[in-house]
């Protein structure tokens, strides 16, 4: 074990160990400073607040030293050195906190393996192994997790999780490490993958609680941008928790402020090929994002619309990984319903795709117009339509694409019908739509239009015969609560759910092409 040097030496951190970045956990790019911290940046998608530089994940274990970090860092800030940490953390009561709220959520007298990654002096750890249960720390420092092991003879591990992999565990802990972490989302899925599957997850960390709210005379501390990445709000957590598949149970709970709990179960979600409504796991997912990003970043210079929030940012790469991913753009006919200022028909027109716009106004021909000069005239024209009726011959398009369209049409079985005629057979129709069932409390705003309910989508579409489908549609409806609370904090009115599919006209068969042949 190396001695530590004298406390209260100021810590040097080389700028060279911090990146800049643009962008939240969830995605989402922000130049917006934060309230609190000119250091940060405030996630309009997300709430959370963000470092705008983040540690090299190779400077981990040398920022988190035993020396510079536990001991002379620890000083600078007055906060208790590595061995000060554990008479303090069992004098004031903590742990007895942390014992209550982990055993408030598992069964009583229920004992297994903990892990707890980021475990410091191991206060905790101690503790759960005295009572009883298997313990396992890891700890970024070699220096460091060899002195707590030495002077604990618990089984600690050096290095971060999870590139130091966690064994299969029954309560997964991080207190006071998630704010830390860089990539909060591969950390908590491999924390789920290490859980069993009714396994409990414990954190502790500073969660701001209303828009304003800071952290009072420690605001300054809590925002230290070298340590603390992120800064998740009550709202934020929960997003984060339930996109990587945790049922949150417990999160209005804490020892004093700035040091909040957090419990969470992994969920058991069930795996499905495709899932038709929208759900948090998916929106956040790398994939989804990139896909949202090539959008943005499309439109931005076009003036076209940007998606930042709302549920597009579901919908458009859902419809994509549906089905229309699989297609030659090059020559492609696509009909576009409702297409306003949405960059992805155009987006399409840039891949070779002969697009058709269809509105009902003719409010953006002039944006139409500029956008068409500006990308060298690619193909793409437009029609002013006045009803759902479309003004096209039968068997015209490879593709129709209608975003959050069939709400606002008031014959929906005359819009589903159309788009059936004007397809080509075995052409693919791209749908989102939205989904209000009044029966599990959802309400859509009159003034928007009308949605569906699964049934009559199923009705319209899915089960329509012009279409061809292969079974019945499975709804992972598993998936509604966590999107649905989320959804309604985007905005007051959206107390319901949206859905996608890709949809493919069924081809003709025998006696029809025969009818057709007779007839001519
Ligand atoms: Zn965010």
């Amino acid at each position: 074990m190396t001695e530590p040097s004298s406390a209260g030496q100021h810590v040097e951190v080389p700028d060279h160990w911090f990146e800049p970045v643009e962008r939240c956990w969830c995605g989402g790019r922000s130049n917006d400073a934060s309230a609190f911290s000119s250091e940060y940046r405030s996630c309009q998608r997300c709430g959370t607040h963000f470092a705008s530089k983040r540690l090299k994940q190779e400077y981990v274990a040398s920022f988190y030293s035993y020396d510079g970090y536990w001991h002379r860092r620890q000083s600078d800030k007055s906060h208790p050195t590595l061995w000060d940490r554990q008479e303090l953390l069992e004098r004031d009561g903590r742990v007895d906190r942390w014992m209550e709220a982990i055993h408030r959520h598992l069964p009583l007298g229920k004992l297994g393996t903990a892990v707890e990654a980021g475990c410091a002096e191991a206060t905790l750890l101690q503790r759960l192994r005295r009572d009883g249960w298997t313990t396992v720390g890891i700890e970024p420092d070699a220096n460091t997790a060899a002195a707590v092991r030495e002077r604990t003879g618990l089984d600690i591990r050096a290095g971060a999780f999870p590139d130091t992999p966690a064994p299969r565990c029954d309560l997964f802990i991080a207190c006071d490490v998630l704010e830390h972490v860089t990539d909060p989302r591969r950390f908590l899925y491999a924390a789920r993958e290490a859980l069993v599957s009714d396994g409990l997850l414990f954190l502790q960390l500073p969660l701001i609680g209303g828009e304003d709210e800071g952290f009072g005379s420690i605001t300054e501390k809590v925002f230290d941008w070298q340590e603390h990445a992120f800064i998740y709000t009550r709202e934020s957590i929960r997003l984060l928790l339930e996109s990587c598949e945790y049922s949150v149970v417990e999160n209005d709970s804490g020892w004093v402020r700035a040091h909040e709990f957090v419990v969470a179960r992994r969920w058991n979600r069930p795996a499905r090929s495709r899932r038709h409504l929208a759900n948090l796991p998916e929106m956040f997912s790398d994939e989804w994002t990139t896909f949202i990003d090539t959008l943005n970043d499309f439109a931005a210079p076009l003036g076209l619309r940007q998606f930042n929030n709302w549920s597009k940012l579901w919908e458009y790469p859902s419809v994509w990984r549906q089905g229309l991913s699989e297609t030659r753009w090059q020559g492609c006919r696509v009909l576009d319903l409702g297409s306003e200022q949405s960059p992805f028909p155009w987006w399409l027109a840039t891949q070779g795709a002969a697009v058709t716009l269809v509105e009902r106004s003719a409010n953006w021909v002039d944006q139409w117009t500029a956008v068409r000069d500006a990308l060298g005239r690619p193909s793409v024209d437009w029609r002013i339509v006045d009803s759902s009726r479309l003004p096209f011959d039968d068997d015209t398009f490879d593709v129709v694409t209608s975003f959050s369209v069939i709400e606002h049409q008031d014959d929906k079985a005359l819009a589903a019908s159309e788009v059936a005629r004007v397809l080509k057979p075995g052409g693919l129709f791209g749908i989102s739509f939205d989904i209000c069932e009044p029966e599990l409390g959802m309400t859509f705003p009159e003034w928007n239009g009308r949605a569906l309910t699964r049934r009559e989508f199923e009705r319209l579409f899915w089960n329509n015969t012009r279409f061809r489908t292969d079974d019945a549609i499975d709804w992972n409806m598993e998936d509604v609560p966590a999107f649905l609370n989320w959804h309604k904090r985007t905005a007051a009115h959206h107390n319901y759910v949206t859905g996608a599919a890709v949809l493919a006209k069924r081809r003709a068969g025998f006696w029809a092409r025969m009818r057709k042949a007779l007839t001519l």
